[in-house]
């Protein structure tokens, strides 16, 4: 693999792999590829100061990512250190964030990708992605957790690389995020809030809140709040769910993989794992997009929804709070025109009719 044609401009910052090389498991012949992911904004959000009576809300903006979601920052590490390894494939399962980014990452890297999706319940956008970088998609009939234990399976007996969160480079690449917000605010913040699913995330952040603490870079580590939703929450009702059900199709998931380590991070954080209800995370999605400007996908609201249904009273005073918005809301396009209605203001083409429009729009 000619390392040099995939290596990144040092000049633009580099990516996951050139700036947190000290933290990850890198050898001398991991090719340092990159897409540019991470350096992700970090922003206020005064709507949720005032609404939780935070001294800060933040919202650490992973959907500014290449692909659109975090998970390139876990990919970016596992596509390398499969390319190191001799890996000429790859292979994951995915609710859709996590094959859009594989199949990025490895046509970035002449890699051949292969990913098993759930049928019928993954988001159009990310379905697109992952075809228009040229992986062969099985869309599995059944949910996804079905798909990962198939896809566990199949990378036993075929030689093809899991780049499911499994993965422990997923994880590495991934802890990177919490270690950003850490370099950007000097500190650890009180509380991060992070939706929860296959629980890979929440696993990473700790590690890189954990890290940082241990090295003494941060002076302490935040509690931890994950959010499932009420239709998939194994981890708030403490045992697998069989169906899960929830419009935020990224975080629908039974069994998360991470169980364990999502756990260990609520339980050594002092934190919590709650659950919030399909029409909490909608109101979520559309404060965000309506008062914050921020466009993300209705699993990515998760956090925000959970960080409201917790502290909506305002009892954070004096306390610093970030929140994790995981994934764009392009990739849910049909979710989007549904449950933000589309208002059209039909006109005729004339000065009168558009400024009365508008006019009536100031009002
Ligand atoms: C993958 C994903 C999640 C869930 O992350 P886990 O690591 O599976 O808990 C949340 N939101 C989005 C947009 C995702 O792509």
């Amino acid at each position: 693999m000619a390392s040099n044609a995939l290596r990144s401009s040092a000049a633009l910052g580099g990516g996951v792999l050139e700036r947190y090389a000290d933290w990850l498991p890198l050898s001398e012949s991991t090719p340092c590829i990159t897409l540019g992911e991470g350096s992700t904004p970090l922003v206020r959000a005064q709507s949720l100061e005032r609404a939780t009576g935070a001294d800060e809300v933040w919202l650490k903006l992973e959907l500014c990512n290449p692909t659109g979601s975090f998970k390139d920052r876990g990919m970016v590490v596992a596509v390398a250190k499969a390319v190191e390894q001799g890996a000429s494939a790859v292979l994951c399962a995915s609710t859709g964030n996590t094959s859009a980014s594989a199949a990025a990452y490895a046509a970035r890297c002449g890699l051949r990708a292969f990913v098993l999706v759930p049928e019928g319940r993954i988001a159009q956008g990310k379905l697109a992605q992952a075809t228009a970088h040229g992986a062969r998609v099985l869309a599995v009939d059944g949910n996804f957790d079905d798909a990962l234990t198939l896809a566990q399976e199949l990378t036993e007996r075929l030689p093809l690389a899991l780049v499911n969160s499994v993965n422990p480079y997923r994880i590495e690449g991934q802890k990177t995020a919490a270690m950003e917000v850490v370099d950007s605010l000097g500190d650890a913040p009180d509380l991060h809030c992070i939706p929860v699913g296959n629980a890979g995330n929440i696993t990473a952040y700790w590690k890189g809140y954990c890290e940082y603490f241990h090295a003494e870079i941060a002076s302490r580590r935040p509690k931890m709040l994950g959010v499932q939703a009420s239709g998939a929450a194994p981890l708030v009702l403490g045992h697998p769910v069989e169906h899960p059900e929830t419009i935020a199709t990224a975080i629908r998931i039974g069994a998360p993989a991470s169980w364990k380590g999502a756990e260990a991070a609520r339980v050594e954080s002092g934190g919590e794992i709650i659950a919030v209800t399909d029409e909490q995370i909608l109101a979520a999605y559309r404060l965000l997009a309506d008062t914050e400007g921020v466009f993300c996908e209705p699993a990515s609201a998760a956090s925000v929804a959970g960080l409201l249904a917790r502290h909506g009273g305002g009892s954070l005073v004096g306390q610093r709070v970030v929140c994790t918005i995981t994934g764009h809301g392009l990739k849910d396009p049909e979710r989007a025109v549904e449950s933000i209605s589309a208002d059209l203001i039909e006109i005729d083409s004339n000065y009168d009719d558009a400024a009365a429009a508008i006019v009536e729009g100031l009002g």
